[in-house]
């Protein structure tokens, strides 16, 4: 880990720096801005740096090579602590916090000067989990700092929030994730480069997604199925998200990603069927989409559209809430289907 990669998020930088030259490195701090602009990563970078052998915390450099700044990397090392959801929860459960976290930031560091955890899903503790901090925000251990990761400041509870430094992380500009799509070599030509950094809308995991060819080819199948002039299929549209969810592996949690990415592309597709259907330019710029919202606005009600980009929504939280996902999705094609068609979606058990 390095601050060379990570972009867009400098003053965030300087902003450290300055609270550990100030000796005035709070507790407790929130991490907010939107999903995949890279704030997990500055976080383990910080605690690198807090952490690392060679150079002191307060420059906030790690050198990458100390036997600490590996460990953190590995998550082995003695005073490094992260948590996240697990993968077969639907939120961060109260042991977890209570034994992984709050028990273990208790105590004082074995081996620098600092003790740091990650919360990585900080907008899924439950409001008991949430409680168990308390303590560990009103009476710090030494040298502990707690870094919890979320959305906004809203989707937290006001007494964490409260007790805790806000920092916000904004959207990645499109020459900040033109240049990680460089830098990852995943597009060797600018051209290309520009035109994913800007369907990306600010979004690194969208950036890689779009730049994946899996992705490309099931995306273009998907939106032809959906706005070609015969009626789209429920079946061949499950079937062609479930195949591309599969091609992430064998694990559930990276074929829910997969599947996840597609629903939340359809959306931004559906909301440029609806700019297109009113006369407008489509807000994706995505050349792609374009023909197709044009095709899809030429016979879909906007209503439909609307409900049909809600039922897309729907589906993202039920496979986030770990829904069986094949179910999951042929429910959400069954029911996009007769949606688009301005039939009721009928699903029995929704
Ligand atoms: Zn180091």
């Amino acid at each position: 880990m390095s601050w060379k990669n990570i972009r867009g998020h400098d003053a965030q930088v300087d902003h450290f720096r300055k609270l550990l030259k100030a000796g005035r490195l709070p507790h407790a701090l929130l991490f907010v801005g939107p999903p995949s602009v890279g704030k997990t990563l500055f976080a383990r970078t910080l605690a690198q740096g807090l952490l690392c052998d060679t150079n002191p915390p307060e420059t906030i450099a790690p050198c990458g090579h100390c036997p600490s700044c590996k460990q953190v990397e590995a998550e082995t090392h003695p005073d490094f602590i992260v948590a996240r959801r697990p993968e077969d929860k639907s939120d961060l459960p109260i042991k977890v916090i209570r034994e992984e976290v709050c028990a273990k930031l208790a105590l004082k560091p074995m081996m620098g000067k600092y003790r740091v955890a990650i919360v990585e899903d900080a907008d899924e503790l439950t409001t008991q989990a949430a409680n168990a901090f308390l303590k560990t925000l009103e009476e710090p251990g030494p040298g502990s700092v707690l870094i919890l990761i979320g959305s906004n400041p809203d989707a937290q509870l006001e007494t964490i929030v409260s007790r805790c430094q806000v920092v916000r992380f904004e959207p990645l500009s499109v020459d900040d994730i033109e240049a990680i799509l460089k830098q990852r070599g995943l597009v060797t030509q600018s051209a290309e480069a520009h035109q994913l950094a800007l369907q990306a809308e600010g979004s690194v995991s969208r950036a890689l997604a779009l730049a994946d060819h899996d992705y490309q080819d099931a995306r273009r199948a998907i939106l032809h199925e959906l706005s070609s002039d015969s009626a789209p299929s429920g079946p061949r549209l499950a079937r062609l998200l479930e195949d591309h969810a599969k091609t992430a592996g064998k694990e559930a949690a990276d074929q829910r990603r997969r599947a996840v990415a597609v629903l939340e592309d359809l959306t931004r597709f559906l909301r440029d069927v609806l700019w297109t259907g009113a006369g407008l330019t489509a807000p994706s710029g995505d050349a792609a989409m374009a023909e197709a919202a044009a095709a899809l606005a030429s016979w879909c009600e906007p209503e439909n559209v609307f409900a049909a980009a809600d039922r897309c929504m729907t589906a993202i939280d039920q496979i986030q809430a770990n829904a069986h996902l094949g179910t999951a999705l042929t429910a959400w094609a069954h029911d996009l289907c007769r949606i688009l068609a301005g039939q009721s979606p009928s699903t029995p058990g929704r």
